[in-house]
C-alpha cells in the first residue's frame, strides 16, 4: 500500500500513455483512473494549442480523451486555478475536479481557497515539479535568434539538465544551456527565475523527472506522495492496474534533493539580482512610480491575479481613482500593493499580460519578500491566513458603510 510521504518510481501500464507521456505517463494514467472511478467529475489541465509554444486549458470528462493532454508544455505560462475559477467553477462551484498544478498553480490554489474562491475539498491536485516556463513569443524569438532555426519546424521542446532543447522535423536535436540563454536576455520568465517552489508539496502528489536514473530516464516519473488524498489516488490507480510503482532508490532521492537545492539557490541568486537593482527607500519608490507611469488602466493585472477577487474593486471607486484619467495616478498601483503584496505568489501573470510590459510581478514580489521578512507570512504553502485576510469582503464593505471608517480591513484589535 502506498502511504503519505512515499517517494516512488511510477509509470503507466498503458503503452500508448507511456509513449505519449513526458516521463512515463504516470500523471495521465492517474488522471484517467480518477475519471473512470468517478473520484472526480472532470479533469482540468493543459493541451497543446495553436502550436507547441501555445498551451490551452481544457476540461475533460471522458477518460478516453485524457491521453490528448499527455506531455509537458514549457511555454504553458497560464495560471491554472484562476482560469479554472473564472470559467468552470463559475458555472458549477461544486464540481469535483482533478487539476495538474505547477508550483505557482499550487500556491494560487491555497491563496484562492483562503478567499473562498476555490473549495480544496473538491480538488485533487496532481503537482508537477517545475524548473520554469518560457513566454511563447520569447521561445519563438530564442529559437530563431539563438538556435538559428525556424520556430515552425520545431516538433518538440523540452527543458532538461539545465538546457532548453529543441527537436526539428528532420530529427535533429539542439540544446543550449539556460544560463547562457538568460545571460543574453532570453530564457525563462523573470518570475520563474526567482521562483523557489520547485517541488509542489502542497499538492496531493508532486511528480517530476528529477532523480530518475539509468534506463528509467524518460519512461518513469518520480512521485512524492504529499497527502492522504494523494495516497488514495495512487492506491486506486495501482488496483485498477493503471500504473506500476516501485520505491525510488536512495541514490535517486539524494540526486533529486541536490537538484532541488541547487534550483532554490538559483532562485535566491535571481531574487538578489532583481531586488537589488530596484534600490532601497526613496530610490526604490521613485523607480516604482516611474515604472508604473506607463499604465493604461486596462485592469488586466487585476483580472488575472489570484489574490484579486473582489466584486467591487477599490481601483474602480471614483473617489479613489478619478475616472477617465490615463495613466492613472500612483494611487491605482498603491491600492494593489496594499491589498495584494502580503500574499503575492510570484506567478507572473500581472507582468506577462500587461500590454505595456510593466514589471508588475517583480515590484509586487519585491514588496512581498520584505513583508515576509517583517511578519513571517509565507503565501501559498498552507491554509494559514495572511494579515489582511482575517475579514471577508462583504462584511467589511457593510462595516465601512455603517461606521464610516476608512480602515478597509479591521486587522487591529480595538483599544
Ligand atoms: P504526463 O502523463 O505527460 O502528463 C503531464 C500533464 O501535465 C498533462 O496533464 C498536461 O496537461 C500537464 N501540463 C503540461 N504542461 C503544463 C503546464 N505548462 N501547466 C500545467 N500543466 C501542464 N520535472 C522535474 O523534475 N524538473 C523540472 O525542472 C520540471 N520542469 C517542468 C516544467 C513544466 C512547465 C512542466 C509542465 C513540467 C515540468 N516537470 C519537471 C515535470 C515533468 O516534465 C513531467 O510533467 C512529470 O515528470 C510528469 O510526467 P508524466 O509523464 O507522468 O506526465
Ligand atoms: Fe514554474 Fe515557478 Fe515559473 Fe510557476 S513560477 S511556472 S512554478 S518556475
Ligand atoms: Fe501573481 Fe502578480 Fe498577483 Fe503576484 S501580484 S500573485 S505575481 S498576478
Ligand atoms: Fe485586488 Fe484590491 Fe481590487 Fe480587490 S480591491 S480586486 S484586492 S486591487
Ligand atoms: Fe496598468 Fe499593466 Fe495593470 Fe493594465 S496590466 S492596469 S497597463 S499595470
Amino acid at each position: 500500500m502506498v502511504a503519505k510521504g512515499d517517494l516512488l518510481y511510477v509509470w503507466s501500464l498503458d503503452k500508448d500513455i507511456r509513449d505519449k507521456g513526458e516521463t512515463g505517463g504516470a500523471v495521465t494514467a492517474v488522471l484517467k483512473c480518477m475519471l473512470e472511478s468517478h473520484m472526480v467529475d472532470a479533469v482540468y489541465t493543459m493541451k497543446k494549442g495553436m502550436d507547441l509554444y501555445d498551451a490551452r486549458p481544457v476540461l475533460i470528462t471522458d477518460p478516453n480523451e485524457i491521453i490528448r493532454t499527455a506531455g509537458s508544455i514549457h511555454c504553458g505560462t497560464l495560471l491554472v486555478p484562476k482560469q479554472l475559477a473564472k470559467t468552470v467553477l463559475n458555472a458549477d462551484p461544486n464540481m469535483k475536479i482533478g487539476v495538474v498544478t505547477k508550483g505557482c498553480d499550487s500556491m494560487a490554489m491555497y491563496e484562492m481557497a483562503k478567499r473562498n474562491q476555490i473549495n480544496l475539498d473538491n480538488i485533487v491536485m496532481i503537482g508537477v515539479n517545475c524548473g520554469g516556463t518560457v513566454r511563447p513569443n520569447m521561445a519563438r524569438k530564442m529559437v530563431r535568434e539563438k538556435f538559428g532555426v525556424d520556430p515552425d519546424t520545431v516538433v518538440k521542446e523540452e527543458i532538461d539538465k539545465g538546457q532548453f532543447i529543441i527537436k526539428t522535423a528532420d530529427g535533429n536535436h539542439k540544446g543550449i544551456s539556460m544560463d547562457e540563454l538568460e545571460e543574453h536576455g532570453y530564457g525563462r520568465r523573470s518570475n520563474c527565475r526567482r521562483c523557489k517552489m520547485k517541488v509542489p508539496r502542497q499538492a496531493d502528489l508532486a511528480c517530476g523527472n528529477w532523480g530518475v536514473m539509468g534506463d528509467k530516464v524518460g519512461n518513469t516519473t518520480f512521485v512524492e506522495v504529499c497527502t492522504e488524498k494523494g495516497a488514495l489516488v495512487m492506491n486506486q490507480a495501482i488496483e485498477a492496474k493503471a500504473i506500476a510503482v516501485e520505491p525510488a532508490p536512495p541514490k535517486a532521492i539524494e540526486i533529486r534533493g541536490k537538484v532541488e537545492g541547487a534550483m532554490t539557490k538559483l532562485g535566491d541568486k535571481w531574487r538578489n539580482k532583481y531586488f537589488k537593482a530596484a534600490g532601497t527607500g526613496n530610490e526604490r519608490l521613485e523607480m516604482v512610480i516611474k515604472e508604473t507611469s506607463r499604465c493604461i488602466k486596462c485592469y488586466t493585472c487585476i483580472e488575472n491575479c489570484p489574490i484579486c477577487y473582489c466584486e467591487e474593486c477599490s481601483t474602480k471607486k471614483p473617489y479613489l481613482i478619478p475616472p477617465g484619467q490615463v495613466p492613472p495616478g500612483f494611487m491605482f498601483h498603491m491600492i494593489r500593493f496594499m491589498h495584494v503584496a502580503d500574499s503575492c505568489i510570484n506567478c507572473g501573470q500581472c507582468e506577462e499580460l500587461c500590454p505595456v510590459d510593466i514589471e508588475n510581478s517583480r515590484l509586487m514580489h519585491m514588496i512581498q519578500s520584505d513583508i515576509q521578512g517583517m511578519f513571517g507570512y509565507v503565501p501559498g504553502v498552507d491554509m494559514t491566513l495572511p494579515v489582511l485576510a482575517i475579514a471577508t469582503e462583504p462584511e467589511e464593505r457593510e462595516r465601512l458603510k455603517s461606521t464610516g471608517t476608512d480602515q478597509i480591513f479591521k486587522i487591529f484589535k480595538e483599544g
